[in-house]
């Protein structure tokens, strides 16, 4: 019998390749805001960029990264928070300037969904404690609209949860195995090649 993987490779083309395969479904969303997850929703914002203008204005969308960690230990957290926990790498310092915007949250993959749930909900949040600063009227014309965007989504069981209202779009859907990225590797050839076999 022949062996499973134990991870999936995707390469640079391949991550390329599903974003333009995507784009045609995210563009009736009109996002004129990229918010990055990183550093593995890096790499898909600035392809999806490539493939999206702003439809107001025709421009490129700005990106906006924010860094959290839910499975790289960071200093001053013990081990029993992670892994439980999404820990903020980097975060705006005001939400400000997501007032009024339709925000595309970009990730390269949805694994337990924890991440993307917390980085909407914060946002929310944030975005939320800037409208209260606002006039009732203008507070309406404010309102961000979200929506979530990954490379891959693993078919699995989600402990994070996201709002059914938000528009969730996906490259692709995978089975629950590691997902080995391009920009992961520190020899590309070889991943190039172990990719080009497990096809
Ligand atoms: P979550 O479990 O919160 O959905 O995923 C958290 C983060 O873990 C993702 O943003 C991603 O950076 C990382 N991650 C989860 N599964 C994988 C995987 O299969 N491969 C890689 N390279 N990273 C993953």
């Amino acid at each position: 019998m022949a062996e499973q993987p134990q991870q999936l490779r995707a390469t640079y083309n391949d991550v390329h390749k599903l974003i333009r395969e995507s784009v045609k479904r995210i563009a009736d969303f009109k996002p004129n805001l990229i918010i990055a997850i990183g550093g593995g929703g890096f790499f898909p914002a600035r392809v999806l960029r490539t493939f999206l203008k702003d439809p107001t204005t025709n421009k490129d969308i700005p990106i906006h990264a924010i860094g959290l960690s839910l499975y790289e230990p960071v200093l001053g957290v013990t081990p029993e928070r992670l892994g439980t926990e999404v820990v903020r790498i980097q975060w705006p310092a005001s939400a400000k300037i997501f007032l009024g915007k339709r925000i595309l949250i970009v990730d390269e993959v949805d694994d337990s969904r924890t991440t993307l749930q917390y980085a909407l909900a914060e946002l929310q949040k944030d975005v939320n404690a800037e409208l209260q600063k606002l006039s009732e009227s203008e507070r309406d014309k404010n309102h961000p609209e979200f929506a979530v965007f990954v490379v891959h989504n693993k078919l699995k069981e989600k402990v994070g949860k996201l709002p059914a209202t938000i528009p969730y779009y996906t490259g692709a859907e995978v089975p629950d195995l590691w997902l080995a990225y391009p920009w992961e590797a520190e020899d590309i050839d070889e991943h190039d090649r172990l990719a080009a076999l497990q096809k």
